[in-house]
């Protein structure tokens, strides 16, 4: 296998992404960053939870049985929890969350799991790509912009939108399924560098092509470029981006 990813900070204080592979999986996730005057009812904070959960599901990634892919996200969802250690109020709605893009190699096929707003991209042939997306937070009543109220009643609610948080369920929620791309090959992305598609009129074959063929930190600074010409739709001007490419077939010599 090979792998490749970079990842830069936005306008926040430090990064809340986070990459990471083993032999046969590899996963970004993106840690949502709460507003500073909202309780999360958690005292280690967003980078750590981030951190906490990589290493989980790290560790069930390793495990000798290949469980689903939810399953290994719900299990890693319960040793956060448990890491935690009963200081933190996990039933607060502001607690600690992170979006998850992940792909583990199986057999002759590559399995994926999204949920919430990161990417896994699929070649396909002839230089298509398929990406694979979650875009329940795009689809909130009333249509953007939305209130702080309304994206906490809607957060891991059966009508709104799942991320990895304090609830283990949510892993059952994630849009997944089995790929097999040229060469198992592939791309994570976190919605820093989404936003070339969604904000700056880039297409997914672009994007792929961009960071397969210059590497993830070309695409970085594509991200940046462009957020520097056009500015932010909304939100921060600079978002944490992180991007990944890799492929699980045989590296031959
Ligand atoms: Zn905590």
């Amino acid at each position: 296998m090979r792998i490749r990813y970079a990842s830069a900070p936005g306008d926040g204080c430090g990064n809340e992404d986070l990459a990471s592979s083993g032999a046969d999986w590899a996963f970004v996730l993106d840690g949502a960053t709460a507003p500073p005057d909202v309780d999360s009812g958690c005292r280690h904070g967003v980078r750590w939870f981030v951190a906490t959960l990589a290493a989980s599901l790290a560790a069930e990634l390793a495990l000798p049985c290949h469980r689903p892919l939810p399953d290994v996200l719900a299990h890693a969802l319960e040793r956060t929890r448990a890491a935690h250690g009963g200081t933190c109020d996990l039933a607060n709605p502001d607690s600690p969350s992170s979006t998850v893009a992940m792909v583990r190699h199986s057999g002759p096929a590559l399995e994926y799991l999204v949920l919430a707003d990161s990417a896994v991209l699929l070649p396909g042939p002839g230089g298509t790509v398929t990406p694979v997306t979650d875009d329940r937070l795009d689809h909130l009543p009333g249509g953007r912009p939305y209130t702080r109220a309304l994206v906490r009643s809607a957060r891991n609610s059966p009508d709104g939108f799942w991320v990895a948080g304090s609830l283990p369920e949510a892993a059952h929620q994630a849009v997944t399924g089995t790929a097999r791309p040229p060469g198992l090959r592939f791309g994570l992305l976190t919605d820093g560098c989404t936003r070339l598609v969604k904000h700056y009129g880039h297409t997914w074959h672009q994007l792929w092509q961009h960071l397969e063929k210059r590497g993830p930190e070309s695409l970085i600074a594509r991200v940046r470029d462009n957020e520097r010409t056009y500015g932010a739709e909304r939100g921060k001007r600079h978002d944490d981006a992180t991007a990944l490419v890799g492929a699980f077939a045989p590296v031959s010599g």
